[in-house]
């Protein structure tokens, strides 16, 4: 029995091309448990993997798509039986193995996490690893002694998939947020995500003039690097940390030692994709108890398959808002 598939080739000249295909149970990689997939989403690596590979995707044709939610058809293993509903995000699917944007995905056992209870299989995709990752960056600031009544907290990218999540957490969890958009027609969209501050990206994407500035932020959730990460760092608090998440600006780093030796700033690398399973499963309870549902669903940009092709490179050029929910069947 066939179903559809977003397929990815490459052709002689190496050129990938992305479009809607019918793939078989055989055709996918080995695995314990079979899940018949309900939703899947974009994240920016996603793009990559859509698109021209971003030397994620080693072999084609490929089916991207790094998360996503379902019920469970069949299973080897004792921990799942089919009708589980189950999330995975990262471990490198989508990338380096088939992924989410299949009405069937095959997967090991231990790549699965049970769905969170009061959280669906679409609301699970709403959050998809982008939202997995701004959870993971709250509570490694929180970890780190962040408490609410410290200060504003800077959330750079706010407009995009990480940053629309943990702006809505952090309100959620009373803290004064203050959102870096190179959008400014996203300041309603984030205000009523819960920012209360808006700072154009121009103000504070700058390279490093001087090695300390003001003290303004207790703390940062930064999905850009580059020179707006250099620039956080020089205007955290005293003992302020600052979650590094992402590169959407740039993988360099062109900063100086001074905010670490002379603040105590902290800077604390996030990873969602290889997290292990024990605080994968804190995460999402977090998730369940700390984003409001009402404000993911503000987020939501609905998709299917076919619309894959263009998100993808959508997303790569910063131009998605919020986050998208593909739902492939
Ligand atoms: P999105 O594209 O949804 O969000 C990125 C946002 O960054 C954009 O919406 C834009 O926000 C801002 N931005 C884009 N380009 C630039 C630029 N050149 N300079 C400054 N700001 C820019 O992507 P995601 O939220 O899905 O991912 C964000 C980053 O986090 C990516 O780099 C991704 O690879 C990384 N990531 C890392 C993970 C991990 O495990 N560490 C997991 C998930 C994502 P605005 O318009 O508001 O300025």
């Amino acid at each position: 029995m066939s179903f559809n598939a977003l397929v990815v080739t490459k052709d002689d000249e190496g050129k990938t091309h992305a479009g809607v295909e019918q793939i078989t149970l055989d055709q996918l990689p080995e695995g314990d448990v079979v899940v018949a997939v309900e939703y899947s989403t974009v994240n920016y690596k996603d793009g990559l993997c859509i698109g021209p590979g971003g030397g994620l995707v080693r072999n084609y044709p490929h089916v991207p798509g790094i998360d996503f939610s379902g019920t469970v058809e069949t299973s080897e293993d004792d921990r799942y039986k089919p009708g589980d509903k189950v999330v995975v995000t990262g471990w490198r699917m989508g990338e380096n193995r088939w992924g989410g944007y299949a009405q069937k995905a095959r997967v090991p056992a231990d790549f699965l996490v049970p769905l969170p209870e009061g959280i669906t299989t679409k609301q699970a995709m709403a959050v998809g690893t982008a939202g997995f990752t701004a959870m993971l960056a709250v509570m490694a600031l929180e970890d780190h002694g962040l408490m609410p009544g410290q200060g504003p907290v800077l959330v750079t990218g706010a407009a995009g998939g990480v940053g629309s999540v943990a702006t809505a957490i952090l309100a959620h969890l009373g803290y004064e947020v203050a959102g870096v958009t190179g959008r400014p027609e996203t300041a309603d969209y984030l205000k009523s995500l819960g920012a209360t501050q808006i700072v154009a990206r121009e103000e504070i994407n700058e390279t490093v003039k001087r090695p300390l500035e003001a003290e303004t932020w207790a703390g940062c959730i930064d999905a850009v690097g580059g020179a707006m990460l250099a620039r956080v760092l020089g205007q955290v608090k005293y003992g302020g940390s600052v979650a590094a998440v992402g590169l959407a600006g740039g993988a360099g780093l062109p900063a100086t030692v001074i905010p670490f030796l002379l603040r105590g700033v902290n800077l604390l690398g996030i990873d969602s994709v290889m997290q292990p399973y024990d605080n994968r499963v804190r995460a999402w309870r977090r998730i369940g108890s700390d984003l409001p549902m009402n404000k993911l669903e503000e987020m939501i940009q609905p998709a299917n398959l076919g619309d894959l092709p263009d998100l993808g490179r959508a997303i790569l050029k910063g131009q998605v808002k919020g986050r998208v929910v593909v739902d492939v069947n």
